[in-house]
């Protein structure tokens, strides 16, 4: 299968290009993204065959109905990696919380959050290609936490790929920084920077569309990449989830094959929601897709207004800080699917030139028929864990919770709704220990032994065994200084 661009095409990229191709360099004709030329169908027949089967059976059938360009053995290689999750049977395992609300649990992967869902299997595809064609990579993320991490983890020791990985000093939580400042292998190099995300971000941005840096890399024979969430090849994997999990209803007998769930997604670069959208496209019975916000709540606006506008907006921090994004990259795929590419190049200049745009009658009723979508702010938040721990014995993090407001407030209670749990407790322990018990601004360990205890819950021992570790990513230095730091290392 081939790719093809959201924008349309300005004759000096290829007007295609293959699997490989989007992968390594995910920026298509006027910034446009690459999408799939035609998303494989799917169907019923599909979803009746893997009734019985694993997750890796799924995904590795799945993903070859794409047709995409990577050997079978890597693939495999690639999806073996959930092997490595709590339950090598079931890496998703999807729970009952009350009547016809289930949870479908994306966060038990080796970093504790969803990130891992697709950049486990990710990391072996890129060094893989980059191997294959002999070259050598640098993977440059910043991250306000979880993809950072589940970066690091995922390109660890893997051949042929070295990452920088910038995240702002003191603005992550006490885990997410630990899990990058003991990540100790040859090919990684974490950076703190005295500064907030966006400095991490505008850096990574900087450095990404500079000349001078693309040719100092050049002349130590490197090529420059990105793990961000708009690469197809993370895109792809997280269509794999929203099947197995509507699999996982079907065989706990919860739903009959072909009746329609809700899927419930929190969502920030609505990557996990673009994959539900396209299981949908690809055969998958939904009912309709719920996109739940915090604060940040410019998805919302736009699914009930047909405005994306940021004029007079700017970043918020919150309690569900992943979802703390106003400029929500895979929307775009969605225009283009949608109305075609002339279309959503005129949406996208107008938000690059106006800082907003605005939809048609007739489109806002095209995008409604498929989303919805609610906010939900930090102190209502914090009641749903209280509550939802209290009520129905289940303990949530901040961005899972933001799902049980637009639960309440767009569903029809009578059709089955799987919400999406992007985060284990123990990665915002701080929020949910004030939520269950009042208590403020314990530091995580304090937070992580406290729910321990009120929920009888263990600590897992790779969070555990964080506070232990030695540190040995000890560089904080000024944004300025960044370049520098990054060739040194390489
Ligand atoms: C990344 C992330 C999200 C947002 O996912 P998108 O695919 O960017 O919409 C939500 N929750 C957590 C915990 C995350 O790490």
């Amino acid at each position: 299968m081939n790719f093809i661009q959201t924008r349309g095409y300005e004759k000096t990229k290829p007007k295609t290009v293959t699997f490989s191709q989007a992968i390594l360099s995910p920026i298509a004709s006027f910034g446009g993204l690459y999408v799939p030329e035609k998303l494989p169908e799917l169907g019923i027949d599909f979803l009746n065959k893997h009734t019985n089967s694993s997750y890796k059976e799924l995904a590795s059938d799945m993903l070859s109905r794409f047709e995409i360009d990577i050997e079978p053995d890597v693939i495999n290689e690639a999806l073996n990696l959930y092997d490595k999750f709590d339950d090598s049977k079931n890496p998703v395992p999807v729970v009952k919380v009350k009547e016809n609300l289930y949870v479908s649990e994306l966060y038990h992967g080796p970093t504790r959050a969803f990130k891992d869902m697709a950049l486990q299997p990710f990391g072996v595809v890129l060094s893989s290609i980059a191997q294959k064609n002999n070259e050598n990579y640098l993977i440059l993320a910043a991250t306000s936490g979880d993809t950072g991490p589940a970066a690091l983890e995922t390109f660890k020791n893997r051949a042929n790929v070295q990452v920088a990985c910038l995240y702002p000093d003191g603005g992550t939580s006490d885990v997410q920084r630990l899990q990058m400042v003991t990540e100790d292998a040859k090919n990684l190099k974490v950076i703190g920077i005295n500064g907030v995300f966006d400095d991490a971000q505008n850096a990574l941005k900087r450095l990404l569309a500079s000349n001078d840096f693309k040719s100092a890399l050049q002349e130590k024979n490197i090529s420059l990449s990105a793990a961000n969430s708009v690469n197809f090849g993370r895109i792809i994997f997280q269509i794999i989830y929203h099947i197995h999990s509507y699999l996982e209803l079907v065989r706990q007998e919860a739903i009959a094959m072909g009746e329609k769930v809700y899927l419930n997604v929190p969502s920030g670069n609505f990557g996990n929601a673009l994959g539900g959208y396209y299981a949908w496209k690809m055969g998958l019975p939904v009912e309709k897709i719920i996109i739940s916000s915090n604060e940040n709540n410019v998805l919302t606006k736009l699914i009930k207004t047909g405005r994306y506008d940021l004029r007079a907006s700017h970043v918020v921090s919150t309690t569900s800080p992943a979802m703390d994004i106003l400029k929500s990259s895979n929307v775009e795929r969605i225009l283009f699917d949608m109305f075609g590419y002339a279309r959503t190049k005129e949406l996208m200049e107008d938000l690059e030139v106006k800082n907003a745009y605005e939809l048609t009658a007739d489109e806002l009723s095209t995008l409604r028929e498929s989303f919805d979508a609610d906010f939900c702010n930090g102190d209502e938040g914090k009641k749903y864990i209280k509550d939802t721990f209290e009520n129905d014995g289940y303990l949530m993090d901040p961005h899972t919770a933001t799902c049980f407001k637009a639960y309440e407030t767009c569903s029809n209670p009578a059709i089955k709704s799987i919400i999406y749990s992007t985060a284990e407790w123990t990665k915002f322990s701080p929020v949910i220990a004030n939520a269950l018990t009042g208590e403020v601004d314990a530091q995580d360990i304090v937070a992580l032994k406290s729910i321990s205890k009120t929920a009888n819950l263990a600590i897992p021992v790779m969070i555990q065994e964080l506070f232990e570790k030695e540190i040995v990513q000890d560089t904080i230095i000024e944004k300025e200084d960044i370049e520098k730091e990054i060739l040194k290392f390489l």
